[in-house]
């Protein structure tokens, strides 16, 4: 499939504030290895044959920014940059509202994940279909997993059914704009379609798609990437 008229357009969500941080910039410009961390996964998506037009969602007073960002490493695929929401369903309803009736397939990314490999978009876009409403990256659960009672362990939880996800998610414009329709909240995009009744798809995730969240996940991105360019 051509990027060009692939009916896939991504939505890349960076207007989070970032607390967990500690910054005095929104995380999604913090610096990584002396750009925006934003600046990665739009780079990627831009590449990306899978992805044909984008929208960006920036903070607030963020936008122009993102555009000027947009502008320096040629990623003429974005379309917009918008300001965000409240809560990251918001910041995908801002995002979603600028993307066309004709797009089939709507991909929301985290800028939070900056190093996104293009064989996971691959593997998203290509998920869908057979009556699947969305296609999610998911890893199984490397460790031991407790419930707790304060810190007291609770109870050891039987892990084999349990995944994390990560973005990039796809799904079909449509049934990702009936989940938004709502006042629905989750923590991914997937939790919303599935509570308005969608089917989601795990696809094999990867370990790189890691979440920024602190100062040492920064540093440790940074140190994957030194590590990719040799
Ligand atoms: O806060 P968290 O790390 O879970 O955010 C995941 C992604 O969602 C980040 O890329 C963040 O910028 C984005 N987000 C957003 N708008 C919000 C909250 C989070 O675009 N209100």
């Amino acid at each position: 499939m051509r990027a060009s008229g692939s009916g896939v357009w991504a939505v890349l969500v960076a207007a989070g504030r970032g607390e967990r941080f500690g910054d005095d910039r929104p995380k999604a410009f913090a610096n990584l290895g002396g750009r925006p961390l934003l600046a990665e996964s739009l780079e990627r998506l831009e590449a990306s044959d899978w992805v044909e037009a984008l929208v960006v969602v920036a903070p607030p007073e963020w936008e122009e920014p993102s555009i000027l960002l947009a502008e320096e490493i040629g990623a003429g695929k974005v379309h917009a940059a918008v300001t965000g929401g409240a809560t990251r369903a918001d910041s995908v309803r801002a995002g979603l509202a600028e993307v066309p009736d004709e797009a089939a397939v709507v991909v929301v990314h985290d800028a939070a994940r900056p190093l996104l490999p293009e064989d996971v978009l691959e593997r998203v876009v290509t998920g869908l279909g057979d009556g699947w409403d969305g296609a999610v990256p998911a890893l199984p659960l490397a460790d031991t997993v407790k419930r707790a009672d304060g810190d007291a362990v609770a109870e050891t939880v039987d892990r084999t059914a349990l995944y994390v996800t990560q973005t990039p998610q796809a799904f079909l414009a449509e049934s990702l704009r009936r989940a938004l329709a709502g006042e629905r909240e989750a923590t991914d995009c997937a939790g919303l379609v599935e509570a308005a009744g969608g089917r989601i798809r795990l696809v094999e995730g990867d370990r790189r798609l890691v979440k920024v969240t602190t100062p040492a996940d920064l540093d440790f991105v940074e140190l994957l990437l030194r590590a990719a360019a040799g």
